[in-house]
């Protein structure tokens, strides 16, 4: 069973002004179908032909480097579309909110280092809330790396991603990437990201 792009469930406009439309397209029929259609030939009549994403990345060790890269890809924009709305920005409610007030003293902490490591990550990559074993964590991965990856610095389930390559940006931000992350917070899908963290 072959890896397949997954549809948005939203237009490409609706992240508007925030997100722009033909970042928001080709991001998804260029970028993301690139990864996907990349993992399912590097997989193809191997060992891991079948294998679920998850089963995949958490043994990434073992993996070529083909498989880390467009699996990593795969899975990780097929978050963010999720991750996003429309409908999204404020603030979370309930365990999450006192999950993150506990992790970090406060909503803004959490802000500002998720904030952060988005704009740190040099060059491409993602920053992560991240569900570890000692409570939720910030950090980021270079590349298509995630926190699922057995080769992590910080192993755990990421419920909420941000994309920081220069195609997530670049049409409308330019070099401008702090001025897009700060953009980001006004479609967090924040209800998508409480269920990711309730499992
Ligand atoms: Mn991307």
């Amino acid at each position: 069973m072959a890896f397949e792009l997954p549809k948005l469930g939203y237009d490409y406009s609706a992240l508007e002004p925030h997100i722009d439309a033909r970042t928001m397209e080709i991001h998804h029929t260029k970028h993301h179908a690139a990864y996907t259609s990349k993992l399912n030939d590097a997989v193809a009549g191997s060992s891991l032909d079948g294998k679920s994403i998850e089963e995949i990345l958490t043994n990434i060790s073992s993996a070529s480097i083909a498989v880390r890269n467009n699996g990593g890809g795969f899975y990780n924009h097929s978050l963010f579309w999720k991750v996003m709305s429309p409908n999204g920005g404020g603030t979370p409610l309930g365990d999450l909110a006192d999950a993150i007030n506990k992790a970090f003293g406060s909503f803004d902490n959490f802000k500002s280092e998720f904030s952060n490591a988005a704009a740190n990550r040099f060059g491409s990559g993602w920053a992560w809330l991240v569900i570890t074993k000692d409570g939720l964590k910030v950090t980021s991965t270079p590349n298509q790396d995630n926190p699922l990856m057995d080769i992590s610095e910080v192993k755990g389930t990421p419920i909420l991603g941000i994309d920081v390559w220069e195609h997530a940006y670049y049409l409308k931000y330019q070099n401008r990437r702090p001025d897009y992350i700060a953009a980001f917070w006004n479609v967090i899908n924040w209800d998508e990201v409480a269920k990711r963290h309730k499992g």
